[in-house]
């Protein structure tokens, strides 16, 4: 394999064979391909792309280069749920606990907020001592315990993919398709799965902003799953507005603990009990087909999302979350008293300006305000301030009077105060009432 002669097939939108291409990626493993070529490789992908065969080469090398985790022996089905990512998106928080409280393992291992989007970790984190950083020995042991452990990826899963995302993070390569889908796809393949859910975001406020380019990385990240008998069922969902009503880190793991309360709004509830159905619905295919049934059920029914919404509304979620929060050093006082999560010392608040109707809430600027706020970094190294961020008090569609409060800036300063109420004001938008708001359905697509 010579470097520069994969770099130029790729360039010259070729595909490149596949013992050439593993080859190149070992090498750079061993370091014996520089980040230089390795970056004009990942911009040549960019532009060209990869076809199904090169995908599966990188999951393969990616997969390979790490340790995978062995859960065979846990007594019943072991699913998860990725997502894309987006603005307001605390759904993990509540899905993990609530999956394990009906019956599923779950071995979620989760990313930092980077960008205008939030991440799992960042919010697990404003918990006071909450740990996320635990060898995989001791995760298996939470999960095998509580039934879920929530942790980032260590330096043993998918090394590969550490060093290539730092380098696409770095050379504006991130939003390449087939580099997103073999990325998210080789850790979730060395969690040792029967089931894996994915949360694909679509709109303003997601990754990718446009439903044919999600539902492109949907279908390949199913067919990625497929190539390696790992069932994945994958649900396009709203990203045109935030989810739910906090947006920042403790703000909105906050939230989710509200939900697990069985409150909190209806959008993010509804979206919680529609994936861990889902899941559940994963994990009885894999026992069905171990059994040799036939006809595993399509689609969660009316039965299976009861048993959810009973798990949900009966405290038994609250219960493993609160031990989840235990187990990983977390203060577990937090979860009965949210104010003792970090509080931002400046509020303000952002009133209409005129009477109307909510045409829109805009997610990607409340995200990138967030950031402005100090609650979001652009680098994965940076530090962050857990308790800033936007608490909403309108929704699209909601009637509104002059002087009628749209939502809350959480800020560190009188300075950021007043630039968060710039974001959170250009952010809502006003207009005549009779107005249609059209807005994308929670779950638009279902695939897999
Ligand atoms: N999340 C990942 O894990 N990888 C990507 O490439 C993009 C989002």
């Amino acid at each position: 394999m010579i470097p520069t002669d994969v770099i130029r097939r790729k360039r010259d939108g070729l595909t490149v064979p596949t013992d050439d291409l593993e080859a190149f990626f070992e090498a750079y493993l061993g370091e014996d391909v520089p980040d230089y070529q390795m970056s004009a490789f990942l911009m040549a992908v960019y532009f060209r792309g990869l076809d199904d065969a090169e995908t599966d080469v990188l999951v393969r090398v990616m997969l390979g280069s790490g340790a995978t985790l062995d859960l065979g022996h846990l007594p019943g089905p072991r699913v998860d749920k990725h997502s894309t990512g987006g603005v307001g998106d605390k759904v993990s928080l509540a899905l993990a606990p609530l999956a394990a409280a009906v019956g599923l393992y779950v071995p979620m291992m989760s990313g930092r907020g980077l960008g205008h989007t939030g991440g799992t970790l960042d919010k697990l984190e404003a918990i006071p001592g909450f740990r996320t950083d635990l060898e995989l020995e001791r995760f298996t042991r939470i999960v095998e315990e509580v039934g879920c452990g929530m942790i980032g990826q260590t330096g043993e899963i998918a090394p590969l993919d550490r060093r290539l995302y730092a380098l696409r993070d770095v050379t504006a390569t991130v939003p390449a398709i087939p580099l997103i889908a073999a990325s998210i796809m080789s850790k979730k393949l060395a969690e040792d799965l029967d089931g894996l859910l994915l949360d694909v975001k679509v709109g303003d406020g997601a990754f990718i902003a446009e439903e044919e380019r999600a539902l492109t990385l949907a279908r390949r990240m199913v067919a990625i799953g497929a190539e390696r008998s790992l069932p994945v069922r994958a649900l396009l969902t709203a990203m045109d507005r935030p989810l739910g009503v906090m947006v920042g880190n403790a703000l909105e793991t906050a939230e989710a603990i509200e939900c697990l309360r069985g409150a909190g709004p209806a959008d993010l509830r509804a979206l919680v009990i529609a994936e861990v159905a889902e899941m559940v619905v994963l994990g009885e295919g894999r026992r069905g087909a171990d059994r040799g049934d036939a006809g595993t059920p399509a689609e969660p029914d009316a039965a299976v999302v009861a048993r959810v919404t009973e798990a949900l509304d009966s405290g038994a979620a609250f219960e493993r979350f609160v031990r989840l929060v235990e187990i990983q050093g977390g203060d577990a006082r937090v979860v009965d008293d949210t104010s003792l999560l970090p509080q931002a010392p400046e509020r303000a608040v952002v009133r209409a300006g005129r009477a109307g109707v909510v045409a829109r809430v805009a997610p990607r600027a409340l995200g990138e305000g967030v950031g402005r706020l100090g609650g979001g970094r652009q680098r994965v190294d940076q530090a962050i301030d857990p308790s800033v961020g936007f608490e909403l008090r309108v929704r699209p569609g909601d009637q509104v009077a002059a002087g009628d409060p749209l939502g809350v800036v959480h800020a560190g300063s009188p300075g950021d105060a007043e630039a968060g109420v710039a974001v959170l004001t250009s952010a809502v938008e006003i207009t005549d009432v009779g107005t249609p708001v059209p807005l994308r359905p929670l779950v638009s697509h279902r695939l897999g």
